[in-house]
């Protein structure tokens, strides 16, 4: 294949708005976007509630520094402060720009953007195309995309970079629908695969593809892995299925409630109530769960989501997925019940280490979206903040790799590569005698990952978490793929996204032993404060020898100085 000025992995938002960005620098460069699944299918357009922009539509006072404080707070400090600028100023010309692209965002009555309020932000400044947001946003820029001419390979999976040294020469990726592995060269690779909460199995609002594919193709080439403790709860997960009730539920008006009739939240959060931040209204649900103040049920013990008093015109204009979702999944309707809820893994702070500008350590590979961490959301990330990630950084990637294109020389990828690639993902094929299957080694690494990795943590459930996931990849060795076929095999890609998540999940366990400290999203049991003594710095995660070995980098001020953190 002739060799790409750039690659991108990944058809969400972040590779989407990539793509379209580096064509505008420069329309003579030769990109291609690779993704798993049809580009309009990728998580982002699960996104429900909305992007942040301090436009100061809904309040007027609100402003760009405002948003900045609210992050950087909202990270517990975690967060790069000179990221966190870039992030919020880019904000309300970003969201013009994809209205002029053609999104359809809903309005005020003087016609300007809606904007509603979101959890832990001082002013409602959340930007919204009624509870479908990430999914508009996708389509106009799969529509842009189209339109500037970006070559599409839809259903492939990318297996891994081939590298040289200190340099990339581009991806090795199987073409899912013949189950042959072609190279990919090129001078540049950009990772925009999404998030790794999934591997919570079925604790997780995110869509099945959601298993860390980038960050573990990074790991394996050497780059680190940056924050990778930091994985956030959502509160408001559907009881059965761990399918998310966005939090703009709860900015329209929501209330939590126990099973004693009580809005909790006024003992965790007085002042904010339901819109405190999210690690604090996740581990204030937990918390009334653990002492007996949940409903039980077959299911598990819940609390209730209750939107009753909004009355059905405001749920069903201005939350109508939620209501068809909790009427399909829990069986009631909003507008007449409460939704039985609890917190659900959402979203992965975490990522790969990459500047500002997105480039990682290694020479023409670049990351955006949430697989990279930049780092923006620090140890715990506000709503509508993560969309808004996507489209700055993944602009910002797509404008980096278009200039610096031309600095580099593709590699050639051999046919060696590229059978070596085929046999070991074709191993499984073959497995005899005791072989371990999928299906179970995927639910006990969830199992795990929630009981002993999850909400709250401590010393002896996270050795007992740490020793669990060395078992588990030592049982992958055997596991067996039961269908041969070369034709969109399910199953082996199954097992490829598995053993991405059972690599990942080793660096995720790996930093919260190590971080004795809580802040953020990371709450350890015997190391109830923060420490910013200690503590108050990034983790880098990176892959030496088959090991996973920690190491540390400094967190970025400016403005902002260390604070308690209350709401
Ligand atoms: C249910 C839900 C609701 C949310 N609501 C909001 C919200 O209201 N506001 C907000 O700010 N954030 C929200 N978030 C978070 C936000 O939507 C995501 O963080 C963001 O959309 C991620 O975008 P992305 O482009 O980085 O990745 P994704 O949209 O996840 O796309 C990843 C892409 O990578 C491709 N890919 C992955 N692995 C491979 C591979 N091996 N080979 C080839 N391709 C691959 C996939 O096919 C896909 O195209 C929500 C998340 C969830 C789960």
């Amino acid at each position: 294949m002739k060799p790409f000025d750039i690659v991108i992995v990944g058809g969400g938002g972040a590779g989407l708005y990539a793509a379209m960005e580096a064509m505008k620098t420069n329309p003579a460069l030769n990109i291609a976007v690779l993704s798993k699944v049809y580009p309009n299918r990728s998580h982002t357009s699960a996104a429900q509630g909305g992007a942040n922009a301090a436009l100061g539509n809904k309040a007027k006072d609100d402003t760009v520094e405002m948003h900045i404080f609210d992050t950087i707070k909202g990270s517990d400090y975690l967060a790069d402060q000179d990221a966190v600028d870039v992030l919020c100023s880019e904000a309300p010309k970003i969201i013009r720009e994809l209205e002029n692209m053609g999104t359809p965002w809903s309005r005020m009555e003087d016609n300007t953007i809606a904007q509603r309020p979101f959890g832990g932000a001082g002013r409602p400044r959340c930007c919204y195309c009624s509870d479908k947001t990430g999914h508009t946003i996708l389509q106009t820029l799969y529509e842009q995309c189209l339109k500037k001419g970006v070559i599409f390979f839809n259903e492939y999976f990318a297996l891994n970079l081939s590298v040289s040294g200190s340099r990339s020469k581009g991806l090795i990726a199987m073409n899912m629908k013949s189950g042959k592995v072609e190279a990919f060269p090129a001078k540049t690779v950009i990772l925009a695969t999404g998030g790794y909460a999934k591997m919570y199995w079925n604790r997780s609002s995110n869509a099945a593809g959601n298993t860390g594919d980038g960050q573990a193709i990074a790991y394996r080439a050497g780059i680190p892995m940056k924050d990778m403790e930091f994985v956030q709860f959502h509160p408001t997960g559907l009881r059965k299925s761990g399918l998310l009730v966005t939090e703009g539920a709860r900015g329209e008006g929501g209330y939590l409630v126990n099973k004693d009739g009580e809005r909790f939240m006024a003992r965790y959060a007085k002042e904010k109530m339901e819109l405190g931040p999210r690690d604090l209204v996740s581990r204030s649900i937990e918390t009334e769960i653990l002492q007996g103040r949940g409903f039980d049920s077959p299911a598990g013990t819940y609390v209730h989501l209750d939107l009753t008093h909004l009355g059905a015109d405001l749920i069903k204009s201005r939350l109508p997925q939620i209501r068809e979702m909790a009427m399909n999944f829990e069986g009631v309707d909003p507008i007449e019940e409460p939704i039985p809820v609890k917190p659900t893994a959402h979203y992965s702070m975490g990522g790969i280490d990459t500047d500002n500008q997105t480039r990682t350590v290694m020479e023409g590979v670049y990351a955006a979206g949430e697989c990279a961490c930049v780092s923006v959301h620090g140890a715990n990330r506000l709503g509508g903040n993560s969309l808004l990630d996507i489209l700055v950084f993944g602009r910002i990637a797509g404008r980096t790799a278009a200039e610096e294109a031309g600095k580099f020389t593709p590699g050639r990828i051999t046919e060696a590569e590229l059978a070596e690639q085929f046999d070991e993902i074709r191993g499984g094929m073959q497995a005899s005698g005791r072989y371990e299957r999928y299906g179970e080694l995927r639910e006990e690494l969830g199992h795990t990952l929630a009981l002993n990795v999850g909400i709250f943590r401590e010393s002896s459930l996270l050795q007992k978490g740490i020793a669990d996931l060395a078992e588990l990849k030592d049982r992958f060795k055997k596991v067996r793929i039961s269908d041969s076929s070369d034709v969109f095999n399910t199953n082996l890609m199954q097992v490829l996204e598995l053993k991405n998540m059972l690599d990942l999940a080793e660096t995720v366990a790996a930093g919260a032993y190590a971080r004795q400290e809580s802040r953020g999203s990371h709450t350890r049991i015997d190391f109830p404060v923060r420490d910013d003594v200690n503590w108050h710095k990034h983790t880098l995660a990176t892959l030496v020898k088959g090991n996973v070995t920690l190491g540390e980098k400094p967190v970025t001020m400016g403005r902002y100085e260390l604070q308690e953190r209350t709401y």
